[in-house]
C-alpha cells in the first residue's frame, strides 16, 4: 500500500477532505478520523477500536478522558474559566503551592504550550545571564543539542537543524550554539572556549521527536556537573519525557518523592525545568517552568506572561492530573511495562529482520525499520498497525515511536506485541 491507497470509509474520507480543503496543510496524519477515547483506547467515526500507541506525543500519560481530571475541568469551567492575570483567581495560587512541592522547586511560571515553556526558558535564562551571572548585554549564548526538538516558534527553529522546520522561516534567532547530543567533551569543550558569554545548555534527556535517542548512562549528571562548574544554567525540556513517561517522574529525576526505581542512575536536578504535555493528561494545554528563586526572581511584571496561562481551569486540571500520577503509580508502570515492551519487541526483532534497533525507556520506545529514511516502509507499517487496531506514527522516516498511555496493563502490551507482529510479518 502506498501513502495515497486505502480503504476508508465515505464518512473519513469527507472528514479528511474537509481538513484538507479548509485547513492549513501543516501536518501529514495518517488517514484515521477519531471520535472517542477512554484509557487506551480511542475508536473512529466507525466505531473502529485502536490502541493509542501515540498518546499525543505522550500527553495522555494518564489515558484517554480519565474521569478525575475531565471531572476537575468540568467542574471548574462550571464555575470560573479565565480571568487573566489582571486578577488573582482562587486555583492559581494552590496549583502553584502543588506542583513546586511535586518538583521541589520554589517557583512555577505557568504557560500554556510546550513551545510556550520553551520561549519562557530561554528568556528567563538570558535575564538571569544578565542580570545576576554578569554577562555583557546581548552577548547571552545558550548551548543546545544537535537534532534537538523544543517546538515551532521563530525562535525554536533557529536553533533547530531540521531544514523542513527552518527553511524559508529566517531570519532566525542569535545567540544559540549547537554541539552534538550526548557528547560531554563538546560541551566542555565550547564552556571551556567560551566561558564567559555561555548563559545555559538546554536539552531533552531522551531525543524524542528525534527518534528516542536514549543517551549513555551517567550524560545527563556529566552535563549537569559541568554546567554546575561553569556557572551555567542545565534547562531540561521534560515537555515529553517528563511526568512519569519514561518510567520515573522525570526522566532527570529531579527532586521528586518518586525514588523506587532510580537507584541505578543518578539524579539530576535541572536549574530550570520545562514541562507540558501530560501536566494536564492531554485534557487541557497547559505548560510550567519551574526553577527556584535566585533565578525565577529575575522575572518582573509586564516582563513576560500569557492571557491563558495559569488560568482556573488549567491549574485545576493540572492538580487533578498530578494527582493522578501518583495515585496510580504511573512511574512504576512505564518502568515495568517499558520493560516487558522492549523485550518483546527485541523478540520479534530476532524473528523479523526489518527491525534492526529497538531502544527506549520506560513507555518512550521507538523501533527503527531496516530501510533508510526516506522510504515509505515505516509509513506503510504504521498504515498495517492502523488496520490490525493499533495506532503508532512513523518520526524521521525509518523510526517508529511506541508510547502508549501509562494506564496500559501487561494483558494489553502482550496483544500489542501480538498486533506488532503480525503487521510486521506482512513486510517480510
Ligand atoms: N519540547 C519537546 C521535547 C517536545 O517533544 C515538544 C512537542 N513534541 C515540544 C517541546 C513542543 O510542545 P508543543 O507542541 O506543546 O508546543
Amino acid at each position: 500500500m502506498t501513502h495515497t491507497e486505502q480503504n476508508l470509509s465515505l464518512k473519513s474520507e469527507a472528514l479528511i477532505a474537509k481538513e484538507n480543503q479548509y485547513g492549513a496543510h501543516n501536518y501529514h496524519p495518517l488517514p484515521v478520523v477519531l471520535e472517542r477515547g477512554e484509557g487506551v483506547h480511542v475508536w473512529d467515526v466507525d466505531g473502529k477500536q485502536y490502541y493509542d500507541f501515540l498518546s499525543a506525543y505522550s500527553a495522555v500519560n494518564q489515558g484517554h478522558c480519565h474521569p478525575k481530571i475531565v471531572g476537575a475541568m468540568i467542574k471548574q469551567a462550571q464555575t470560573l474559566t479565565l480571568t487573566s492575570r489582571a486578577f488573582h483567581n482562587d486555583q492559581l495560587g494552590p496549583f502553584e503551592e502543588y506542583v513546586t512541592k511535586y518538583f521541589g522547586f520554589d517557583k512555577v511560571l505557568p504557560m500554556n504550550t510546550g513551545a510556550e515553556a520553551v520561549e519562557t526558558a530561554v528568556k528567563l535564562c538570558r535575564k538571569w545571564a544578565y542580570e545576576v551571572k554578569g554577562i555583557p548585554e546581548n552577548q547571552a549564548q545558550i548551548i543546545v543539542c544537535e537534532n534537538n526538538f523544543h517546538g515551532r516558534t521563530t525562535t525554536i527553529v533557529s536553533f533547530s537543524n531540521d531544514e523542513n522546520a527552518r527553511k524559508s522561516f529566517g531570519p532566525f534567532t542569535a545567540g544559540f550554539i549547537k554541539i552534538p547530543y550526548d557528547d560531554v567533551d563538546a560541551l566542555e569543550a565550547v564552556l571551556k572556549s567560551t566561558t564567559t558569554t555561555i548563559a545555559g545548555f538546554l536539552v531533552e534527556p531522551i531525543q524524542g521527536e528525534a527518534g528516542v535517542y536514549v543517551p549513555s548512562e551517567g550524560y545527563l549528571a556529566k552535563a549537569k556537573a559541568l554546567c554546575a562548574a561553569h556557572n551555567v544554567l542545565f534547562i531540561a525540556d521534560e515537555v515529553q519525557t517528563g511526568i512519569a513517561r519514561t518510567g520515573r517522574l522525570l526522566a532527570t529525576c529531579g527532586n521528586c518523592d518518586c525514588k523506587k526505581g532510580c537507584e541505578n542512575t543518578p539524579e539530576v536536578k535541572p536549574d530550570i525545568l520545562i514541562l507540558g504535555k501530560a501536566i494536564s493528561g492531554g485534557v487541557y494545554p497547559v505548560s510550567a517552568v519551574l526553577a527556584n528563586d535566585a533565578i525565577m526572581n529575575v522575572i518582573q511584571p509586564g516582563q513576560h506572561g500569557s492571557t491563558f496561562g495559569g488560568n482556573p481551569i488549567a491549574a485545576a486540571v493540572a492538580i487533578a492530573a498530578l494527582e493522578v500520577v501518583k495515585d496510580e503509580n504511573l512511574a512504576q508502570n512505564a518502568a515495568y511495562l517499558g520493560e516487558v515492551l522492549r523485550n518483546g519487541l527485541n523478540e520479534i526483532a530476532a524473528r523479523n529482520p526489518i527491525i534492526t534497533l529497538v531502544r527506549g525507556k520506560g513507555l518512550l520506545n521507538a523501533i527503527v525499520v531496516n530501510c533508510d529514511e526516506e522510504s515509505d516502509l515505516a509509513w506503510n507499517i504504521c498504515m498495517k498497525f492502523s488496520e490490525y487496531g493499533l495506532l503508532a506514527k512513523p518520526t524521521h522516516g525509518n523510526k517508529i515511536r511506541f508510547a502508549p498511555p501509562l494506564v496500559i496493563t501487561e494483558t494489553q502490551i502482550h496483544e500489542c506485541l501480538a498486533i506488532i507482529e503480525r503487521a510486521l510479518n506482512d513486510f517480510r
